[in-house]
């Protein structure tokens, strides 16, 4: 090397991580020979980037791997470059560095077709029988990423997933989706994982923050609990940016229902928009309804089973569980229990009277109890307003549902007749009952299955109204014919008793006096023989057990009954009788053992007539 001085010309060497887009026409750049041809010869100028020169610019004979320098004469549009070879015996050299700047995921629909860098998490894995495919997330969004060595190998097995990494491909579509050709993917070092998992964490944060609008109806208790459900919609916006997969699990009736699907509705077409998968939607999102009213050690056995496979099989992250119309009593502990052997993130959104031992398993709980409200805010209320937290966008086609869920559970509160005047041009009350029968009754025959566009139908999300009212009608009809028929078998068999407190007890024995196995169930018939026992005696406090051999279901007007804490005291005070339940305060349902029902059942009548009643005007 001779001496330097200011004048002498500037050789570029290329970076690794350097694309296209860092390569200048004019610039003279270090090179190595990789290969002959008739026409000239190949240089690389990086590991991804090589030029041709032709051979009338050759100026010496080369062998392959020899170092040459070449000037760039052309950048085609097609990518090909044309290089001259230069000979100089003095110059400078100058790293270039990336100076391609990384490209945000959600810009890559401008990059069709581009080799471009980007830079995520890798939050999926997935290893087909041709390429492994990486799904990378960013701030901005959710990106597949292909990459190749041979059919069903597990390309780059360096990146797990978790990692922070820089992927530089071609962008391309494929079946209509994007997706980038991986050239070069490589694990961030600690240093550069550090700044960028930071940078995107925070971005993340930001944008799953949700966005700051009015309820959709007046009310103190709903206004109270929106710091609760903010946080709830962020943790929700958060799992969907990152491609987490969310089973919402819900209590299988009209009103936990319409929680579960304002929230799906809200879920889905935030995935959609957030790219990824065509069917991300499928495997990202699962409901699924609890028969019980509390997630059971069976629900939470299936969901955990599940979700070990997909992130075994499939790569996938384990689970947020939300659960709606459920969830908030010590009865979900064992299931929370088994939950949090795998840190398995849950949240809650019910109006059932929470027990605050649940509350270390859960990392967030919508609640009207917290707030002094009470049960008559239902789920499907609280559902919907997180559901338009978490995607606004949904609220034209989710906006009926609290009505239907209000009407469906019965509340009393005054949250009920405000939502119901919200829709009062679309649906009248009676439009709103149909709906909450014909989504019961659809559910007994769904049985553990979401019926995910079927509700859809019911709920008239799809916009098709004509096939809507069609089978609304079809279903009310049918479900009236068999509650009708279970009434006439029923009724008769009721027992009437006076208690102490002057209540009117009424007693039906629903396993030799009902049909079994067939809608409606002893649950929902208990309900409907109560509704007709409140009816013939109005004004006066009315109590119904509908009972089987091993267990009973209460429902109950004006009379103040804590079915909870009345399930605790029998549990304390008869021992070997193997009680359990719960539920709301004065409807609600009790296991025991068969052996002991006559005991059971005396001793829960006693605390029945002890209650005091509730006072009319
Ligand atoms: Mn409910």
């Amino acid at each position: 090397m001779k001496d330097t001085d200011s004048d002498d010309v500037m050789v570029y060497r290329l970076g690794s991580g350097c694309d296209l887009a860092d390569i200048e026409e004019g610039n003279i750049y270090q090179g190595k020979v990789q290969g002959f041809a008739n026409f000239g010869m190949f240089v690389q100028i990086n590991d991804r980037i090589k030029g041709l020169v032709h051979k009338t610019n050759m100026k010496g004979e080369h062998k392959e791997r020899d170092s040459i320098l070449v000037r760039v004469r052309q950048v085609r549009p097609n990518g090909n470059i044309d290089l001259e070879e230069v000979i100089i015996q003095v110059y400078q050299v100058q790293n270039v560095e990336r100076k391609s700047t990384t490209v945000r995921i959600a810009d890559l629909s401008q990059k069709i077709g581009r080799t471009v860098a980007i830079e995520g998490e890798i939050a999926q894995i997935k290893q087909t029988s041709g390429p492994t495919i990486f799904t990378i997330v960013d701030e901005t969004g959710t990106q597949n990423a292909a990459a190749f060595v041979e059919a069903g190998v597990r390309a780059y097995p360096e990146a797990e997933m978790g990692h922070m990494v820089k992927v530089i491909g071609e962008v391309m579509t494929r079946n209509g989706q994007l997706q980038i050709e991986v050239d070069a993917l490589s694990v961030l070092t600690d240093d550069e994982a550090v700044e960028v998992k930071a940078r995107i964490e925070k971005a993340l944060d930001a944008r799953a923050e949700p966005e700051d609008i009015p309820l959709l109806v007046k009310s103190d208790v709903m206004e109270n609990l929106r710091p609760e459900m903010r946080k709830i919609a962020k943790i929700i916006r958060k799992a969907v940016f990152t491609s987490q997969p969310i089973i919402l699990r819900h209590h299988a009736d009209a009103d936990g229902i319409c929680s579960a699907v304002a929230i799906e509705q809200a879920v889905i077409s935030l995935i959609k928009e957030s790219g990824g998968d065509f069917d991300a939607d499928y495997y990202l999102f699962k409901r699924a309804p609890s028969k019980a009213p509390f997630y059971e050690i069976e629900d939470i056995t299936r969901d955990l089973d599940f979700a070990l496979k997909d992130h075994i099989r499939f790569g996938q992250k384990m689970p947020l569980i939300l659960l709606t119309d459920n969830g908030s009593t010590e009865e979900d502990e064992p299931a929370y229990k088994v939950a949090s052997v795998y840190d398995i993130e849950l949240v809650v959104i019910d109006h059932h009277h929470p027990d605050a031992t649940i509350d270390k398993y859960v990392r967030a709980h919508v609640n009207p109890y917290h707030v002094g409200g009470d049960f008559g805010i239902t789920a499907g209320m609280l559902g919907t307003e997180v559901a338009r937290l978490i995607n606004p966008g949904v609220e034209p086609i989710i906006r009926h549902l609290p009505a239907v869920a209000g009407v469906g559970d019965r509340s009393e509160a005054p949250e009920r007749a405000l939502f119901l005047s919200l829709i009062s041009d679309q649906y009248s009350e009676s439009d709103c009952k149909d709906i909450a029968l014909a989504l019961d009754y659809e559910q007994f025959w769904l049985r553990f299955n979401d019926g995910r566009e079927i509700v859809k139908d019911i709920l008239n999300i799809t916009g098709n109204t004509e096939r809507h009212k069609k089978l609304v009608r079809l279903l009310v009809d049918g479900a009236n014919t068999m509650i009708e028929d279970q009434m006439n078998a029923s009724m008769p068999h009721v027992v009437p008793r006076v208690l102490e407190n002057e209540a009117h007890l009424f007693l039906l024995d629903v396993e030799i006096h009902a049909h079994k196995f067939t809608f409606p169930p002893p649950g929902k018939t208990s309900g409907e023989v109560h509704d007709r026992l409140c009816k013939q005696n109005a004004g006066k406090p009315v109590v119904t057990i509908g009972f089987g051999p091993d267990f009973a279901v209460l429902r109950s007007r004006g009379v103040l009954m804590n079915i909870p804490v009345m399930v605790r005291e029998l549990r304390n005070e008869i021992p070997g009788g193997g009680i359990s339940g719960g539920g709301h305060l004065v409807v609600g349902s009790i296991k025991f053992v068969e052996g002991m029902r006559d005991v059971v059942l005396e001793a829960l009548i006693k605390k029945i007539a002890d209650a005091p009643l509730q006072k009319y005007h």
